[in-house]
């Protein structure tokens, strides 16, 4: 009989989505009238902006002409989409890549999952706490961890907490650690790092010839103009430093997937024997034997992101989940919360109030105000006693939310 990867049964069962799940079906069965708004999805809600829609539809069509069909694709995505990449998001930046740097797929959950495969057991990997749970679990998988204390960190994992005290920056990491994701702007506490932070890490990595993991999925949502929007931004991050990027929350790819990953040419890594080899020739590889690319109309749908109306539509929708952020934020804070984020991303990170728990929080908010979020607990110990609400819902739902948040006084 085959045997599994056990390594599977260390991971606690897909707890905290479902969990809300089961709450929330419970209350609305009991009250049926309640008019339940959610705030606790991290998924986009707003439809594709028409212009990319329409690169869409016509790419759909040439797969329907002789002429202009396509079928496999370079696994590392077409070069129209590379190039645009080059042009429109780094040059602006001051950053110069080569096409060969930049590879399309089509998730960043995949990437930051699967990027795993290139690198050995024995790197010892540094996360925040709170976390983006992907992180975290795809170590787990890989046989990087021992089992979870009761607390939920897992043996072997050095975490890095994320706190009111540091201002949800983590410090650098105590122990020596190989490999260090970076989420910025974050994703559960909305925090975004300044370059003299973004320097520090980079400065760290290239010191401790340590490898960071950059996931800016959520750059699109920066509004300050001093926040870097790429690690590259940083010198010496070419040398250290891969990026991931994705279209799902930039431009409402959540369902129709288009991401890409960078790798430049000076980032290293070192064999059993200490022989230096890039990562981007093992990526490459990798993808070549792992993935066929992703598919030909949707890499058009997502080049059309970048043409002047694209980026005007795209703008726009950032523009209105962003103003849903500021109606969270403000309302709350008038009404006394402690509330961060929601600045520079879609999330806010509230403090819940009475040193209720994220959970009892959860519940009465749920049963008091029919609202519905994310408990902070959920994204790692570090986020006991916080809570995640997100902007990427309607208008008229923040606005409720919000006046029935503010009126309920009973925590
Ligand atoms: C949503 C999200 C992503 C994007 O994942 P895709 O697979 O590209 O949809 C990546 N990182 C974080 C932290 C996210 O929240």
């Amino acid at each position: 009989m085959a045997r599994i990867n056990d390594n599977y049964l260390k991971l606690k069962a897909g707890y905290l989505f479902p969990e809300i799940g089961r709450r929330v079906k419970a209350f609305a069965q009991e009250h049926p009238e309640a008019k339940i708004i959610r705030l606790g999805i991290g998924d986009v809600t707003q439809p594709l902006p028409p212009a990319v829609l329409e690169a869409f539809h016509a790419a759909v069509d040439d797969l329907g002409r002789k002429e202009t069909f396509h079928g496999y694709g370079p696994e590392q995505g077409y070069p129209f989409l590379i190039e645009t990449l080059i042009e429109k998001v780094y040059k602006p930046l001051g950053v110069t890549l080569n096409g060969g740097e930049i590879f399309i797929s089509d998730g960043a959950k995949c990437d930051t999952a699967n990027i795993l495969d290139i690198l050995a057991l024995d790197n010892r990997v540094a996360l925040g706490d709170p976390v983006y749970p992907v992180y975290n679990d795809t170590n787990v998988m890989i046989g990087r961890s021992g089992e979870a204390d009761e607390k939920g960190y897992y043996q072997g994992l050095i975490y890095m907490p994320c706190l009111e005290e540091n201002g949800f920056l983590p410090d650098l990491p105590s122990e020596r650690a190989d490999i260090i994701y970076l989420c910025f702007p974050n994703n559960p506490t909305g925090a975004v790092a300044s370059r003299e932070v973004l320097k520090k890490w980079v400065d760290f990595a290239l010191q401790t010839d340590a490898l960071l993991f950059f996931d800016a999925a959520y750059e699109a949502y920066i509004t300050d103009p001093a926040i870097p929007h790429s690690i590259y931004e940083i010198p010496g991050a070419e040398h250290c430093a891969l990026e991931f990027r994705s279209f799902s929350k930039t431009a409402g790819f959540t369902g129709v997937r288009c991401a890409f990953t960078v790798i430049p040419d000076g980032v290293m890594a070192r064999t059993a024997k200490g022989e230096k080899i890039p990562l981007n020739k093992l990526w490459n590889r990798r993808q070549s034997t792992k993935f066929n690319g992703v598919s030909y109309p949707v890499q058009r749908a997502a080049a059309a992101v970048y043409s002047p109306e694209g980026w005007k539509q795209t703008r726009e929708i950032i523009a209105y989940y962003m103003e849903n952020a500021r109606i969270i934020r403000s309302g709350l804070g008038k009404a006394g919360f402690t509330v961060y984020g929601g600045v520079n991303a879609p999330y806010l990170w509230m403090k819940t109030p009475a040193n209720l728990s994220s959970w009892e929080f959860f519940d009465k908010l749920l049963a008091g105000c029919h609202v519905v979020g994310t408990p902070g607990s959920g994204f790692g110990p570090s986020g006991e006693g916080f809570f995640r609400l997100s902007a990427f819902g309607d208008r008229a739902d923040a606005e409720e939310a919000v006046s029935r948040i503010i009126k309920y006084n009973k925590w």
